[in-house]
């Protein structure tokens, strides 16, 4: 069986204090992987990384890990990362690559569809064994069917599209790639690395729930009752376009079309009116609940359950019952 390679995205960083780890659309990739062909991983980064991700990996059904490691992967932006990752496709012929459509997938999926010459699919949702694509489009309102013709299926997968399933664990063998760099790949040198002040809460696209306000909320100190209803959850704070561009809360925390997409277990739209860009943020949430003042608003066609309601009678009410609760 033909390998797909997955491209893998982490967090934290080798041996740091918050620990080094596996994004979710990783394990997304990696379980639509298993239905293309054989999953191998990909791990760019300092050394020591692939072999501390292997078993992870190995759980989600990567049968082999490709370790691109060391200095010249570190010390500079995607370009090195694209080099490898053309140089690997070249020799392994794989069925099918599969790159995170984040900021940084999109930019080495562009680079290797260059130096390969080959076509590129970006915020693929699916893919059928055939190279068939699934896009979605026009914030949902249209369902794009395409296939990279040619070259072989190169795409970058839309975070939180398949549900990661765990595979039979295997113990995948990991193989160190050569790095062979050209002189174009190390003109971008990285000089300085700055953590970010990360809280308590879950990443917003990774969290199983997320508690969005709107404009609704009304103020920056008003969403404090969006953040105490998300930390009483265990959830992440989101909030819509309207929201953010009133400088209620920061852009990073935009859900929708131009911001980011969620798919948690429980969405809670609070003040949100449910317009059709911030739908395409979240409508692939399993349960969505809303508390607007307005019957007719968008949202509670989306709705699993809907309160129709002033969010600041309603919300410390529910709160104090989810107090009771836990
Ligand atoms: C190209 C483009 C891209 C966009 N991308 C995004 C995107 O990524 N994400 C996004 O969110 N938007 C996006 N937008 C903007 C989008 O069209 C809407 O304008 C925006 O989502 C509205 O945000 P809102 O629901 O918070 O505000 P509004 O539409 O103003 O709705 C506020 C809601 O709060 C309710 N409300 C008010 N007071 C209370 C109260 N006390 N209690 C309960 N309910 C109350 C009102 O009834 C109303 O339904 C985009 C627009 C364009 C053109």
């Amino acid at each position: 069986m033909a390998e797909v390679l997955v491209v893998v995205e982490t967090t934290g960083a080798v041996g740091a204090a918050g620990g080094y780890g596996v994004k979710k659309v990783t394990l997304e990739m990696l379980t639509l992987a298993r239905e293309l062909g054989e999953p191998a991983a990909v791990v760019f980064g300092a050394p020591g990384g692939a072999q501390e991700l292997g078993a992870k990996l190995g759980e989600y059904g990567a049968v082999k890990v490709y370790a691109a490691e060391g200095e010249q992967i570190t010390a500079h932006l995607v370009a090195p990362k694209a080099t490898v990752l053309a140089e690997l496709i070249r020799r392994v012929q794989p069925a099918a690559v599969l790159i995170g459509s984040t900021q940084e997938g999109k930019e080495i999926a562009g680079r290797v569809a260059v130096k390969l010459d080959n076509g590129l699919l970006t915020d693929v949702v699916a893919l059928a064994a055939d190279g068939t694509a699934t896009q979605v489009a026009f914030a949902g309102s249209t369902i794009v069917k395409s296939r990279v013709t040619r070259g072989l299926p190169l795409v970058t997968v839309r975070p939180n599209s398949v549900t990661p399933t765990p595979a039979p664990a295997a113990a995948p063998a990991v193989e160190a790639v050569a790095v062979a760099l050209g002189e174009n790949d190390t003109l971008a040198r990285v000089v300085e690395r700055v953590a970010e002040q990360k809280g308590t809460r879950p990443e917003l696209t990774e969290a199983n729930v997320v508690v969005s306000g709107g404009r609704g909320v009304g103020s920056a100190d008003n969403f404090k009752l969006v953040e105490e209803i998300a930390d009483l959850l265990g959830g992440a704070v989101g909030a819509s376009r309207a929201a953010t561009d009133s400088g209620f809360y920061p852009h990073q925390f935009q859900v929708g079309q131009t911001g980011k997409t969620v798919s948690p277990q429980l969405y809670v739209a609070l003040g949100i009116s449910g317009a059709i860009q911030h739908r395409a943020g979240m409508q692939t949430s399993k349960t969505i609940v809303a508390v607007n003042k307005d019957p007719e608003a968008p949202i509670f066609e989306l709705a699993d359950f809907g309160v129709v309601g002033d969010l600041f009678k309603v919300v410390p009410q529910a709160a104090e019952e989810i107090r009771k609760r836990t």
